[in-house]
């Protein structure tokens, strides 16, 4: 069963079949039918039945399905885990701390955040009128989400959309649409009415490019590369849809000379390398002052030389492989590129021989030393374990090599003077920016990028804006059949026109 269609679990009725392959071993382990035409219009319309009773339910009601939902997610948190770590390719020791745990803070948080949706105060901003604010859900949200952190990024589509009311037809990336099935059944388990979340699974170009040019589609809500977005947004022209769009990074690290060095070895390493670089901001651009850029080198190849790959069932394995055979052709492409006009140091598909890694699609951690700023390894996404590295001289050389890219997801400053990071943190133009750390997330605080990162916001109450609508209401507080203000529009004896009635037309 591939679809999650109005509660249930059914075929997608094109006949076509995508296989979804365990990448650390080349293993077929589903092959799901393709969604087609019929299955969007479906969807769409359980979307729109279940609309009405889910936008008018009590955000205490709301609340409480999501909490049942975080609940019974943690129940099955190593189900998750470990389906996750094989359609994904993830270490177990990931999926386990960090991408499961993650997912069910987040249920948990929108649970709370379901309570607290705001507004402006109700009052009299005309003399004879009451204003007030309602904060309502947009409708069907049709949403399209990648394959590097399949579950996460379902979490962060279909949390914030359904706790403000909407309801949402969401199509994962085709080669990793398990966990999502899985995460739509245990919420419809947990008491999410039928219809309120679906999933169409299938691939981009047809099921969703049907999905986003659907006219009973209020909202897109778009993750994945930059390229596609634009495709997004031409379909969100077409219908003038509301749109909210994630978009691909190219995370500057900074290290400034007073930077502790261990520190920003270490952060440069775990942030490089989570979840085998395929992170959208994942550190990938290390800008290191030339006092330091050696040391930092022989630092950040030291200990990319320990990583331990390995089979992503191992709790002790370091590093799974690349999502796909195709994409680890893609990395190894811009690194062999690489060594015409950079330093290539360790990093590679690891030999035939080694038999453990032959079959999956491994890529060994690689660090492109003195990549000039205006070369493919710095300016765009390889989404694989590489970093690159460059040096400067001065503070505003730094600030200027951080921003010298299409991109601003996420970037990092490396610095014990507070002056100098806030210096950073005003003028490097990304949506987040770390001072002395690279990665952490968390549920309360915001992740969306500027620049051609995209626009809106996921996580956080700033997300809950985004699913949600203001409808300004306005109420005659006078009781007169004339106004003031009809005077614009018609002449009346003025006689007639009360006396306090001073409020203008818009
Ligand atoms: P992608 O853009 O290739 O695909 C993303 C999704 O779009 C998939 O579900 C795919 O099937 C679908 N798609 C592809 N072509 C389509 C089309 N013509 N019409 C409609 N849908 C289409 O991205 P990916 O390779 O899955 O993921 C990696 C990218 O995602 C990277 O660029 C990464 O930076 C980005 N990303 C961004 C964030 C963020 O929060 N900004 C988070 C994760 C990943």
């Amino acid at each position: 069963m591939s679809q999650f269609i109005d509660g249930k679990l059914v075929d997608g009725t094109t006949g076509q079949t995508v296989d979804v392959i365990d990448p650390s071993t080349g293993e077929t382990i589903a092959t799901l039918t393709q969604a087609g035409s019929d299955d969007v219009k479906l969807a769409v319309q359980a979307a729109r039945d279940a609309f009405p009773a889910w936008s008018r339910a009590t955000p205490a009601e709301r609340s409480a399905v999501l909490t049942k939902f975080a609940a019974l997610m943690e129940e099955r948190a190593e189900e998750f885990a470990q389906l996750e770590s094989r359609q994904a390719g993830k270490p177990i020791r990931l999926t386990r701390e960090f991408d499961v745990p993650g997912t069910i803070d987040n249920i948990a948080f929108f649970a709370g955040a379901a309570r607290n949706l705001e507004g402006k105060a109700t009052g009299e901003y005309s003399p004879d009128h009451t204003s007030s604010i309602r904060r309502e859900a947009i409708g069907v949200i049709g949403s399209i989400s990648p394959w590097n952190y399949p579950l996460q990024m379902a979490a962060w589509k279909i949390l914030p959309a359904i706790a403000a009311g909407n309801t949402i037809v969401l199509k994962p990336a085709e080669i990793t649409p398990l966990t999502t099935l899985l995460f739509a059944q245990v919420a419809t388990e947990a008491g999410v009415p039928d219809g309120v979340i679906n999933v169409l699974t299938g691939r981009g170009s047809t099921v969703g490019a049907e999905l986003l040019r659907h006219p009973d589609v209020d909202m897109l809500s778009f993750t994945g590369s930059t390229s596609v977005g634009r495709t997004v947004l031409e379909a969100a022209a077409t219908t003038a849809k509301r749109l909210h769009l994630e978009l691909g990074g190219k995370a500057p690290f900074v290290v400034f000379d007073d930077a502790d060095l261990e520190a920003a070895i270490h952060g440069a390493v775990a942030g490089s390398l989570i979840n085998t670089g395929q992170d959208c901001t994942a550190a990938t651009r290390a800008i290191v002052h030339r006092s330091l850029y050696e040391k930092f080198i022989e630092g950040v190849a030291g200990l990319y030389a320990q990583v331990k790959l390995g089979p992503t069932s191992d709790p002790a394995t370091d590093l799974g492989p690349l999502v796909s055979r195709r994409h680890q052709e893609t990395v190894a492409g811009m690194v062999e590129r690489a060594r015409g006009y950079a330093r290539v140091i360790g990093g590679g598909i690891p030999s035939s021989e080694n038999s453990e890694l032959a079959a999956g699609s491994y890529y060994r951690p690689t660090l492109v030393a003195d990549a000039t700023p205006d070369s493919e390894i710095f300016r765009d996404e390889v989404f694989g374990p590489v970093l690159a590295v460059t040096p400067f001289d001065t503070d505003d050389e730094a600030i200027a090599l951080a921003n010298d890219t299409p991109y601003g997801l996420a970037a990092s400053a490396w610095t014990k003077d507070v002056y100098r990071a806030q210096r950073a943190t005003r003028e490097i133009r990304a949506g987040a920016v770390w001072v002395n750390d690279h990665i952490p997330i968390i549920s309360e605080m915001p992740h969306g990028g500027l620049k051609q990162s995209g626009f809106g916001k996921d996580m956080s109450t700033y997300s809950l804006d985004e699913y949600t609508v203001v409808k300004h209401v306005m109420f005659d507080l006078t009781g007169a059949s004339t106004k003031q203000w009809h005077r614009t529009i018609f002449t009346l004896p003025s006689e007639t026109l009360p006396a306090t009635n001073e409020g203008g037309a818009a």
